[in-house]
C-alpha cells in the first residue's frame, strides 16, 4: 500500500456519534455521522454538548451511575460498553462538551458504514461541525463513494469552501445552514461573523454543489425571519431545496431559552415564510 495512503487511513477525527439509519439529514435513508467540535455557540443549538472537545476537567466522572467514566493518564476515558446513555454527564459538563467521544480512523468509520450499506443511499456528515475535519471528511468520502453511495456535509457554512477544491469534488454537496443575514442578527444567534457563510452560499452554488439551504424560524421575529428568507430564496431560486425550519426549544440550553422564548413555532407562521420564498422563486421551499 502506498504511504500516503497509509497516513490517510490513520487520520483520526472525533466523532461524537454515527446514527445508522436516518431520514431526516438528507435524501433517503442514510447513516449520520456526528463530528465533534464547532466554532459557532449558536443560542438555539439542539445539541450543544456536541460545541467543544473535551477539556478533561473531571466534573462528570463522579455523576456517572455506572462508573463508565474515569480518569487515564489525566484524561477522561468512557467505557460504551458500560454507559447506559442516560446523559448526565453532558448535563453536568461546563464547557458543553462530552466525555462520550471517539477518536475514530477514517477505516473504523467506514467499517461502520460497511454494516448499514445495503439500507442506505448514503452518507451525512454533521456535528457539531464536520468541515473543521476537511482532510479526513475527503478520505471518507472518497471510500463512501467506492461503495456506490452518496456524500453530503450537513455545514453551518463556517469554513471557506472555495480554499477547499479536493473536499467537494470528493463529495455530494453541502446542506448549508443560513441561519441570519444581518450583521445584529447573526451576532446575536449564532455569535460569529456571517460574511464567509453567505460567500459560501454564493460559491456553491456557482459550482452547482448546494443540495439544499436551511433557515430557522423563530416566533416574533418578523423582521429577522423576513430579511433572511428573502435574501436566500433571492439568491438560489429554484437551484436547491429550501428547508424552513420550525424553532423548537427542546434541548436549547435553558439560559438561552430566555432570549429566544419557550414556545415552538407556528405551523402557519413558519409556512408562511416558506410561501413568500416560493413566490420570490424558490420553488422548492417546504416546511418541517
Ligand atoms: S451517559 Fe453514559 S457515561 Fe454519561 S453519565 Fe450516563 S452512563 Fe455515564
Ligand atoms: S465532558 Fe465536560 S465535565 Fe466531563 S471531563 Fe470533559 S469537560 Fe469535564
Amino acid at each position: 500500500m502506498h504511504w500516503t495512503a497509509v497516513c490517510s487511513i490513520m487520520k483520526k477525527a472525533p466523532v461524537n456519534k454515527i446514527i445508522p439509519f436516518s431520514n431526516v439529514d438528507g435524501p433517503g435513508n442514510r447513516t449520520s455521522i456526528f463530528f465533534q467540535g464547532c466554532p459557532f455557540n449558536c443560542l438555539f443549538c439542539h445539541n450543544p454538548e456536541t460545541i467543544h472537545l473535551c477539556r478533561n476537567c473531571g466534573t462528570c466522572i463522579a455523576g456517572c451511575p455506572v462508573q463508565a467514566l474515569s480518569l487515564q493518564d489525566e484524561n477522561v476515558t468512557w467505557n460504551s460498553a458500560a454507559c447506559v446513555q442516560c446523559d448526565q454527564c453532558i448535563k453536568v459538563c461546563p464547557y458543553d462538551a462530552s466525555p462520550r467521544v471517539r477518536y475514530m480512523t477514517v477505516e473504523e468509520v467506514m467499517t461502520e458504514i460497511r454494516r448499514t450499506r445495503p439500507y442506505i443511499g448514503g452518507i451525512t456528515t454533521s456535528g457539531g461541525e464536520c468541515t473543521q475535519y476537511p482532510d479526513f471528511l475527503t478520505d471518507l468520502f472518497h471510500e463512501t463513494r467506492a461503495l456506490g453511495l452518496t456524500a453530503l456535509m450537513d455545514s453551518n457554512g463556517s469554513l471557506d469552501f472555495s480554499k477547499y477544491p479536493d473536499l467537494l469534488d470528493a463529495s455530494d454537496g453541502v446542506m448549508l445552514d443560513v441561519k441570519a443575514v444581518s450583521a445584529a442578527w447573526s451576532d446575536t444567534l449564532i455569535r460569529y461573523p456571517r460574511e464567509t457563510v453567505l460567500r459560501n452560499l454564493d460559491y456553491l452554488l456557482e459550482i452547482g454543489k448546494l443540495y439544499e439551504v436551511r433557515t430557522l424560524i423563530f416566533p416574533d421575529r418578523d423582521q429577522d425571519n423576513e430579511e433572511t428568507v428573502r435574501y436566500v430564496a433571492e439568491q438560489i431560486k429554484d437551484r436547491c431545496f429550501y428547508k424552513i425550519i420550525r424553532y423548537r426549544p427542546f434541548g436549547v440550553r435553558e439560559r438561552f431559552q430566555n432570549i429566544l422564548g419557550t414556545d415552538t413555532t407556528d405551523a402557519d407562521y413558519a409556512e408562511h415564510y416558506a410561501a413568500l420564498a416560493r413566490s420570490l422563486g424558490a420553488l422548492k421551499a417546504y416546511v418541517i
